[in-house]
């Protein structure tokens, strides 16, 4: 491909399909017809077998699953009351990797600490004994800042509040909506910390407990949590690939996460990105010419609670890592991409330019940080693979990511379909460029399990 010049059939790509959005359509068919997808649920085994065919229904070759360890868990029941000041039940959930709480509850006293800083610089007795209330407020953003440091309070609270003797850990959802549904998420136990039941409660009902505290009135709780852990299980990767042609054996891998909570039916996290991998993938195929480089769609499982899926991908293709040269991810839900980001030595390469002329007439921007990829390709990016990032709008996303309203009411046709627009285009210069981003180390800018493009 000349750089100066568009690869062929880009224009194609560039058309809407507004009168038959397929990415929509693939995504309903997720939802109503296998639902939540927690690994080695039933719905985990429905959608490994929906996403074997809809690849395949997509043109795609050599589609299959590969195992992957998936961590498991159970929610169970759940319920909350505040006592004091005055009785109100309150709606909650239980963050995912959780130990329940004993039979009756735990009925404590509530104290509040703004940040994990604050509970560590508390003194262990005037936490004993109590439940500790992490309120950590997220704000709303189109580039989803905030969202790193709010889940570091979700995740290491109830092990910071658990080293202070607390009985239990509430933190304030993270979640950018005022309605009375929790947002779940994984927690994570730090080795030598007891193991304390952690939830999150719905953001008008921490409100509701921090104006009482704030108010320097008592708070007292009780809660009931059904979950408990359980062993390791296996769930599967779902791969196909449209073989490239001349440079056939270098690989554009295209993911997103099969896996999705269990309170919804995960149709922004992680549906919207299968669906817009699975239609980005069909486009492509459908074109009249074939790609110089393969295209690999990679569904991943269990990126919810532990990563499985992505740790399981790299390590059986740890052989072609080196043949990988670029790796996208769409886990940000429908919304529109809005920039592009590529690994910081290709800044001001031929290709980077070109990626971003391709993107500009869907209104993408180069953005000035560094390609960082999704929880799902971190394990790749160990190995040396580079990331190529299409930065979606998430200003709405998370007022309904990790909860009950995570469903396809809440998932726009018009900007699932720019999505797709956007990741096609991309996939397909990157599979069709003189140029690469092969031996690019990606270095400092793989992403942790607290980024972003998680979730
Ligand atoms: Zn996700």
């Amino acid at each position: 491909m000349n750089l100066s010049a568009p690869p062929p059939h880009l224009d194609r790509l560039l058309q809407p399909a507004t009168a038959h959005p397929r990415a929509w359509d693939l995504l309903r068919s997720l939802c109503d017809d296998v639902g939540a997808r927690f690994p080695c649920t039933e719905g985990d085994v429905a959608a490994v077998a929906w996403a074997q065919e809809a690849l395949g229904l997509a043109g795609l070759e050599r589609v299959h699953a590969e195992p992957a360890e998936a961590t498991l868990w159970h929610r169970g029941a759940e319920s909350c009351s505040l006592l004091l000041p005055r009785q109100q039940s309150v709606a909650l959930t239980a963050l995912g990797g959780s130990v329940g709480t004993p039979e009756g509850g735990i009925e404590a006293e509530v104290i509040e600490f703004a940040s994990l800083e604050a509970l560590d610089a508390a003194r262990p007795e005037e936490v004993a004994g109590k439940v500790v209330y992490l309120h950590h407020v997220m704000p709303r953003m189109r580039d989803g800042t905030g969202y790193n440091a709010a889940s570091a309070v979700r995740m290491r609270g109830p092990s910071h509040a658990a080293r202070k003797g607390a009985l239990a850990c509430l933190v304030r959802s993270v979640g950018t909506d005022s309605w009375r549904a929790a947002h779940t998420g994984a927690l994570w136990y730090h080795a030598g910390a007891p193991q304390i039941p952690a939830a999150a409660l719905a953001i008008p009902d921490a409100e509701l407990l921090h104006r009482a505290l704030a108010e320097g009135k008592r708070v007292r709780t009780v809660l009931a949590l059904g979950c408990s852990p359980m062993p390791v299980g296996m769930s599967a990767n779902v791969l196909g690939d449209i073989p490239g042609t001349d440079l056939g054996g270098e690989i554009v891998l295209l993911g997103a996460h099969l896996d999705s909570w269990d309170l919804g039916t995960g149709a922004l996290d992680d549906g919207a990105g299968c669906a817009i991998a699975i239609e980005a993938a069909r486009r492509i195929a459908s074109l009249p010419a074939r790609p110089r480089r393969t295209v690999r769609v990679v569904l991943f499982a269990n990126e919810e609670l532990g990563s499985g899926g992505g740790r399981a991908y790299a390590s059986a293709h740890a052989a072609e890592a080196g043949r990988h040269v670029a790796a996208l991810e769409a886990d940000q839900g429908d919304g529109k991409p809005w920039a592009l980001r590529v690994p910081a030595a290709m800044r001001e390469s031929a290709l980077a330019r070109a990626l971003h002329a391709s993107l500009a007439p869907l209104g993408i921007e180069l953005d000035p940080g560094v390609s960082r990829g999704g929880v799902d390709l971190a394990p790749l990016g160990h190995l040396g693979v580079p990331f190529v990032d299409l930065r979606q709008d998430v200003t709405r996303y998370f007022d309904f990511h990790h909860t009950a309203n995570d469903v396809l009411d809440n998932v726009s046709r018009v900007e699932i379909e720019e999505a797709t627009m956007a990741f096609s285009v991309a996939v397909w210069l990157l599979a069709n460029a003189e140029e690469s981003f092969s031996g690019v180390n990606q270095g400092e800018g793989t992403a942790t399990r607290a980024d972003i493009a998680a979730r």
